[in-house]
């Protein structure tokens, strides 16, 4: 089985002491690749020089919707420019909208997720999304985006409706599950939900180190790729999917996705 964790933030300080087990971990359990995904102007620098060294992993540039209030047009000009530099970058984000927490004000979020949509645009790169809880407003943006832009992109960690679910189907978006799907009361939902994302718009991340699937998070606070194969296996068990079979689609998905087709 040949996974690839779709997102992940192993550039948390949680990762340092046992950085070379976490790796190892991963290709027993057959990951292959992982995305790291930038949050700040100043982790995204650091992630490219990480997937420069390990093949293993590729990188996005991009300012999270919590560290909205603190982006400027100078950050976005320079994280493009390091795009258009560095061949390992293959996404843009994670940028969208989270008014669960506002940790940015609202007017700066919507104002730096327009122009990082942009910013995607015009370096022709897939968008990594965040959302939370935005009332429709997220997806309002990423229509009128999409009406003169070619629009290309994962919501990742998907929590949304089921309309919000269809809308995004017809966006032609790829759909992240996280091991929230492995969660007995809060993974519900979703479990109902992934039986409507057709086997071509699957793709599977950790989101570590949060989100730690249910059987590991006895033993494991921290979330790490290795466990993306936990959630592979109850995405496959819910849809009545052979996980072999489930896992090549998942596999191919996140390269399409990524623009990473050999
Ligand atoms: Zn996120
Ligand atoms: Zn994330």
């Amino acid at each position: 089985m040949k996974l690839f964790d779709s997102h992940a933030h192993l550039d948390d300080t949680s990762y340092l002491k046992d950085w070379n087990d976490v790796l190892d971990r991963a290709k027993n359990a057959g990951v292959h690749a992982v995305m790291l995904v930038g949050i700040t102007e100043k982790n995204s620098e650091h992630l490219i020089r990480m997937a420069e060294d390990n093949p293993m992993f590729r990188c996005s540039v991009g300012i999270h919707p919590h560290d909205a209030a603190s982006a400027d047009q100078r950050a976005i000009d320079h994280l493009k420019s390091l795009a258009v530099k560095h061949p390992v970058v293959k996404a843009w984000g994670e940028t969208g909208l989270d008014f669960a927490r506002m940790h940015s004000p609202r007017p700066d979020q919507e104002r730096w997720f327009e122009r990082q949509m942009d910013a995607a645009a015009e370096l022709s790169l897939p968008l990594i999304f965040h959302e939370r809880d935005s009332g429709g407003r997220f997806l309002d943006m990423v229509r009128h985006h999409a009406r003169n832009r070619d629009l290309k992109g994962v919501v990742h960690c998907f929590s949304g409706s089921t309309a919000e679910l269809s809308a995004y189907l017809d966006l032609g978006l790829y759909i992240g599950i996280t091991g929230i799907l492995t969660v007995k009361a809060r993974g519900e939902e979703l479990r109902k939900q992934v039986l409507h994302i057709p086997e071509n718009r699957l793709v599977v991340e950790t989101d570590a180190p949060y989100l730690t699937p249910s059987p590991e998070r006895n033993k494991h606070k921290r979330n790490e790729p290795a466990f993306v194969r936990t959630t592979l296996l109850k995405l496959a068990e819910v849809r009545g999917d052979d996980p072999d079979c489930l896992a090549d689609h998942v596999w191919n998905n996140t390269l399409n996705l990524y623009g990473m087709m050999a």
